[in-house]
């Protein structure tokens, strides 16, 4: 059964009652499991778990501790293009918005990465619009080819793909996938996705399937919060995420929880996402998820970045840019405004003093 199929059958669920029945009571019962089922996930993301909230904060600062350590693992985005045919409503990269569109030659993502590997990351995540035409798999292929002279871990946020072309770019030096699905409500995507093979819900939800079964080594889901009701959307992330990792025990699986951020286009988020409910979500996931990863971006600003250390996040992007060619010099548009701008030696320094341990490469393909 695939992930589609699951997630069909909480359709018509009421999730309003849910959390309307949920009494701090169950909050804490859910507290007290080692091991959660959905339903106690559920819990612990509702109205009524707010008020356990510095529990919540302590179970899941003790599960990341005994289960990842005291580390968080640094890397970076590099834009390779901005091309793309779709028009999701959010972005400020869609389709129908008035931009300069580039796409580094081999030469220049050869400039971007040297000046990448001169801050010491090893991991990187590359990404494109969704063009197939522009940055077709061959085109990333190339880059990938280039990339592995400077990084030791290279993931991938392109438009979703067949399996077979997971296991070409595998096969090439990637071992990542990072793929929001940005909405999880069916009807939610169909009329935030206007225009574009991104229209289609199911095959990007599968995305993730037919990487993990290519051989993908790491993988990422998320929702773009902002976007539908926080609460279920990050219920169903959260169920995303528990299904990869039961059906491919092999794949290290991880979510990021990223909040909309102002961007060309202007798109007001539909909901308001405060840092409260994020931190809501990430406990609330590390409870249930004891094991997987949690991503936070430079979305977030460095204050909060720097308390989201402690309750849960594994890994974070540091020295980020949204633009195509942004690292060399070529001024063009980002994709969103960041929020956090600190250099990697900044987010290095900020978790040693903290006394974690920043670690730029826990990953070597041999
Ligand atoms: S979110 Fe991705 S697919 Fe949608 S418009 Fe932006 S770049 Fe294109």
């Amino acid at each position: 059964m695939s992930f589609y199929e699951v997630r069909k059958e909480y359709a018509g669920f009421d999730f309003k009652g849910f959390f309307a029945g949920v009494t701090v009571d169950r909050v804490k019962r859910a507290l007290s499991k080692s091991r959660l089922t959905e339903w106690d996930y559920l819990a612990l993301l509702s109205p009524a778990a707010e008020e356990c909230l510095e529990e919540m904060a302590r179970k899941a600062h003790r599960l990341t501790v005994q289960h990842f350590g005291r580390v968080i693992l640094l890397y970076t985005p590099l834009y390779l293009a901005n091309y793309c045919v779709n028009r999701c409503v959010y972005c400020g990269f869609k389709a129908n918005n008035r931009l300069e569109r580039k796409k580094l030659t081999p030469a220049e993502v050869e400039r971007e990465a040297g000046i990448i590997a001169a801050t010491g990351l090893k991991h990187i995540l590359i990404l494109t619009g969704e063009s197939r035409r522009h940055s077709p798999v061959s085109y990333i292929r190339e880059c990938v080819k280039i990339l592995k002279k400077y990084f030791t871990s290279i993931s991938i946020e392109i438009y979703p793909l067949e399996e077979s072309e997971y296991a070409e770019l595998i096969a090439a030096g990637v071992d990542g996938l990072t793929i929001y699905q940005e909405v999880y409500d069916e009807e939610v995507y169909a009329e935030l996705h206007p225009a574009g093979p991104k229209r289609n819900y199911r095959y990007r939800l599968e995305a993730p399937e037919r990487a993990c079964r290519a051989g993908m080594r790491t993988v990422n889901v998320g929702a773009l919060l902002g976007l539908h009701d926080w609460r279920t959307e990050a219920f169903f992330t959260g169920l995303h995420a528990s299904y990869l990792q039961d059906t491919f025990p092999d794949v290290e699986v991880s979510i990021s929880p990223p909040r909309m951020r102002p961007q060309l286009g202007g798109f007001q988020p539909r909901v308001k996402v405060n840092d409260k409910d994020l931190v809501q979500y990430m406990l609330a996931f590390r409870l249930y998820m004891p094991r997987g990863g949690i991503t936070i971006s430079t979305r977030e600003r460095a204050e909060l970045r720097d308390h989201l250390v402690r309750l849960g996040a594994t890994k974070m992007s540091a020295g980020s840019c949204t633009a195509v060619g942004g690292r060399s010099g070529h001024e063009s548009t980002g994709q969103f405004e960041i929020s956090d701008g600190r250099s990697v030696a900044e987010m290095a320094r900020m978790l040693y003093d903290q006394g974690y341990q920043p670690v730029y490469k826990d990953w070597q393909m041999i």
